[in-house]
This record gives C-alpha cells, sequence and structure tokens, in this order.
C-alpha cells in the first residue's frame, strides 16, 4: 500500500490520466484493505485536495515546455477555473467520495470518482490545446520582436465554429501595440491566446519593405509646392485647416497597413492607404498629396485607383 499511495504521488505530478486511473484501481480494492491501510488511504485522499490545486497547471506547463508569458498568463487566470473546482480536484467532491469510500459504497465512490475524472480531463485537454498553440504564436512575436517587425495579420478560419471576435479579425494587419489593447472578454492577453481556449488562429509577421518602413520613420513634410493648392482644393473635402490636413496625412503614412508604388515621370512614388483617404509620397517621405475616398468604400476604391492609376504591389 505504502509503495501505491507513493506511486500514486508521484503521478499526480507527472501523468493525470494515470493518477486517476490509479486512484480508481485503490478505491475498488478498498474493501480488502486492513484498518490500517484504510486510515492511511484517508489521510491520503484528504492530503490531494492540496495536491488538485497545482496537479493540472505543473502537469500542462511541464508538457507544453511554454513561453514564460503564457504561463504567467494562463496561471493568473486559471486562478478563477482553479477556485471554480472545474479543474482542479473538486474538493466538495472529493469529500463526497471520501465519505461513500468510508461507508463502504464503493460503487457510488467510483461514479463521483469518474464524474470528477472527465471533468478534469475535458478540461485538462482544453487548457492543454490552448497552451500548446499559445506556445507556437509567443515563438512568433518573440521572432518578430527580435528583428524588429510590429505588425502581424490574423489568420485562420471564418467558419461558422470561429468566434465573431476571430471572424472580424482574419486577414487584418495590427500593430503588437493594438494587439495588447485587444479584449477577448476571457482575460487571456490576445497576442498569446487571440480568441480565447481552443482558438486555431494566429499571427503572421508582416514585414514591410526597407523603402517602406524608412518613408514611415522620415519627417514626412508635405511637399511646399503642393500644399497650399491641396489645402484649398482636398482639405475641404476631410473639413480639416491646413495643420489638422498635414498631421492626418502624416499618420495615415506612419499607419497604413495597405501601400503600392507608382511610378511618375520615371521617378517611383509610394502610396499609403487610410480610412478616408490616400497619401502619395516620394522615396524620401515627402508628401505629394493627401486625397479623399468615401470610406463606404475604400476597397472599391483602391481597387479602381489600382487600375486606373497603375499601381503596383512592394
Ligand atoms: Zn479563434
Amino acid at each position: 500500500m505504502e509503495e501505491r499511495i507513493k506511486k500514486l504521488r508521484l503521478l499526480a505530478s507527472t501523468n493525470s490520466k494515470r493518477f486517476l486511473e490509479e486512484l480508481r484501481d485503490l478505491i475498488q480494492e478498498w474493501k480488502s484493505l486492513k484498518k490500517t491501510g484504510k486510515k492511511k488511504f484517508e489521510s491520503d485522499i484528504r492530503s490531494l485536495e492540496k495536491v488538485g490545486n497545482d496537479l493540472f497547471l505543473n502537469l500542462y506547463t511541464k508538457r507544453a515546455k511554454s513561453n514564460d508569458n503564457v504561463i504567467s498568463a494562463i496561471e493568473k487566470r486559471s486562478v478563477n477555473v482553479f477556485d471554480k473546482g472545474n479543474l482542479k480536484l473538486n474538493t466538495l467532491k472529493l469529500r463526497e467520495m471520501l465519505s461513500l469510500i468510508q461507508d463502504d459504497n464503493t460503487d457510488k465512490a467510483l461514479k463521483v470518482m469518474d464524474s470528477i475524472s472527465s471533468n478534469v480531463k475535458s478540461r485538462g485537454e482544453t487548457i492543454l490545446n490552448t497552451l500548446l498553440i499559445a506556445n507556437n504564436r509567443a515563438k512568433v512575436i518573440e521572432n518578430a520582436k527580435k528583428r524588429g517587425i510590429n505588425q502581424l495579420r490574423y489568420e485562420g478560419p471564418t467558419g461558422a465554429l470561429s468566434r465573431d471576435f476571430c471572424k472580424s479579425r482574419v486577414g487584418k494587419v495590427y500593430t503588437i501595440e493594438e494587439i495588447e489593447l485587444m479584449d477577448n472578454q476571457q482575460r487571456l492577453p490576445v497576442l498569446y491566446f487571440c480568441g480565447g481556449y481552443n482558438c486555431r488562429h494566429r499571427w503572421v509577421v508582416v514585414i514591410e519593405p526597407k523603402v517602406i518602413e524608412n518613408i514611415k520613420n522620415s519627417e514626412l513634410k508635405y511637399s511646399e509646392t503642393d500644399i497650399n493648392q491641396d489645402t484649398r482644393k482636398h482639405a475641404p473635402k476631410f473639413g480639416l485647416n491646413q495643420e489638422e490636413y498635414i498631421k492626418e496625412a502624416q499618420s495615415v503614412v506612419r499607419n497604413a497597413k495597405e501601400y503600392y508604388k507608382q511610378e511618375r515621370k520615371g521617378c517611383m512614388q509610394y502610396v499609403f492607404v487610410g480610412y478616408r483617404g490616400y497619401v502619395i509620397t516620394k522615396d524620401a517621405g515627402t508628401i505629394k498629396g493627401y486625397f479623399y475616398h468615401d470610406p463606404k468604400y475604400v476597397t472599391e476604391a483602391v481597387e479602381n485607383l489600382k487600375i486606373k492609376k497603375n499601381w503596383g504591389k512592394l
């Protein structure tokens, strides 16, 4: 018996499936135990209430060899899961099981045991899947940060099984700062967990061509020869004065996730698509113009302009 309890304790922190099977076997043998054996077993079951708190976290963090950020997020979140008694070996149920064992009601005790097991198993699987995929995302993000890449595109399915949170983001590009402000309503950081538990969506790094990066990081002065005419002709469409118009044009360039090149008189120019207009710059970052398009029809407007103005991909 001593040996089996020892084994049980080891399994508690290494293999939850076998741990639960072993516990089940011990309950079945309860009736055949001698008085001292029964006493020992009772106290061990009681002490398992404490083990239950860390059991799955230990197990899954070890197996998943998880990233620190991922682990601390799931640990914080899981305090609640454990407190609700779903994931840990439910204290009340363990006590119920123990009293049934003491009453020699083995069959009922086993039923309680099985409900503890299946609950823990499905919750455990969810946590494990969630951790594994979060680890993959963490690798992508670490790698992106190392390379100084700050933009990620949301990718994955858009079918009926996906959450609205995910569907509305698939195909879109965000900065890491923007992602850190997102809320999936599951108190799991979107950067590592996307839509939350069991989410299969992923982040893909978006590499900006060097020329775009340089333009974005430049001063972005509005061309002296164009600004007065543009303020008269184009700024009113945005309802902005000259200063606001220039500022918005700069912010369109800095935040653009969609950009093209166009050749004019043998020189390369760059087009940055914004929410309600697009900006054209030269390669040193001078702004040539900021032009309005209806925010309701950005996609259509851009598609037409691509053809009409011969915009090319970078
Ligand atoms: Zn998802």
